[in-house]
């Protein structure tokens, strides 16, 4: 039986099952695959996220690191997964930009998913080894503009968040890096903290804690307005870069074919999660807030989600840098 044949008599079985399946759900553990490394971001937030609804749901909620390929071999997993809610994926912008970018991927990186819920925006921050000869962001861009291939600029693959950003800054100043991948920015982190990497785009979820130490220069917040957590960071527009600005959202989701029961079971633990004071207390402390309760559920996931392939498809076709 081919794949598409085995998943289909799976749907199917869960569907007979019907509510019972829900009212079972969830019957063991749950993982949740986060498509990057380690100690980066996305898995802050999925261990942040997970841990609070295993106390909603009654279950374990596990976070398994499936990094590689801008996210797409986290994503694949998942899309394959087996569709009872069990294992689910969190993964953020990248889900609205790999549909374009990857033009051959193994799964459907669009209708192989149901959505949960979206869990929160996170500012992006610009940020140097600390060494780094320039103290704003003019400074920086006359260094990247003098420079040019000469500086390392890490990323998380084709589609990360990093590699989005990236390609703005070097769009908007108009000089190209040489971009070094990772599995994931929390690995990147290390090698810009110990110096081999000059330049990191990254989500305050993984810098705000470096910045505020001084244990890594940066340039600008990628948000309208300054954040609580980074008080002293000029917003690009400040630091005279309008146009770079980037804000990195998380979703949830499950395997397409999940019964609509579970899945509405997993986005009200989902809103549990983002009321959970602790969760509200880190998120604010690495700079940023959950979405509102409306947006954490299905419907607002997808919509969401919807627009913001539409918004990305023409930028990336206009850059014309796939990833195949
Ligand atoms: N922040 C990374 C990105 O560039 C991913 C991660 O490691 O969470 O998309």
């Amino acid at each position: 039986m081919n794949h598409i044949a085995r998943r289909a008599l799976m749907a199917l079985s869960l569907l007979a099952a019907g509510p019972a399946a829900a009212q079972q759900f969830p019957s063991r553990t749950i993982t949740v695959i986060v498509p990057f490394a380690a100690g980066g971001p996305t898995d802050t937030v999925a261990r942040l996220v997970a841990e609070s609804m295993g106390r909603d749901l009654g279950q374990t909620v596990v976070v398994e690191n499936a990094g590689g390929a801008g996210g797409t071999i986290g994503s694949q997993r998942v899309a394959q997964a087996r569709p009872d809610g069990h294992t689910l994926l969190l993964h953020h912008i990248g889900m609205a930009t790999a549909p374009t970018l990857y033009r051959r991927l193994a799964y459907d990186p669009v209708g192989g998913f149901e959505p949960i819920g979206l869990i929160t925006e996170v500012p992006m921050t610009l940020v140097a080894k600390k060494d780094f000869p320039a103290n704003n962001l003019a400074e920086a861009i006359a260094v990247i503009r003098r420079e040019r291939e000469g500086l390392n600029y890490a990323n998380a693959g084709i589609g990360a968040a990093s590699h989005l950003c990236g390609l703005l800054l070097m769009k908007a100043v108009d000089a190209p890096m040489t971009t070094v991948p990772f599995r994931g920015t929390g690995p990147a982190m290390q090698e810009i903290l110990s110096g081999r990497i000059d330049l990191m785009c990254d989500q305050t979820t993984n810098t705000t804690e470096q910045i505020n130490s001084g244990a890594l220069k940066v340039f600008s917040v990628t948000t309208e307005s300054r954040i609580p957590a980074l008080p002293n960071v000029p917003t690009s527009a400040e630091a005279g870069l309008p146009e770079f600005q980037v804000s990195v959202w998380h979703g949830l989701y499950a395997p397409k074919g999940t019964p609509a029961a579970v899945v509405q079971r997993l986005s009200q633990s989902l809103q549990v999660a983002l009321r959970d004071e602790r969760v509200v207390a880190r998120f604010a402390e690495l700079g940023t807030t959950p979405v509102a309760q409306d947006r954490a559920t299905p419907e607002a996931h997808r919509t969401f989600w919807q627009a913001d392939i539409a918004k990305w498809r023409p930028i990336i076709q206009a850059a014309g840098q796939y990833a195949d």
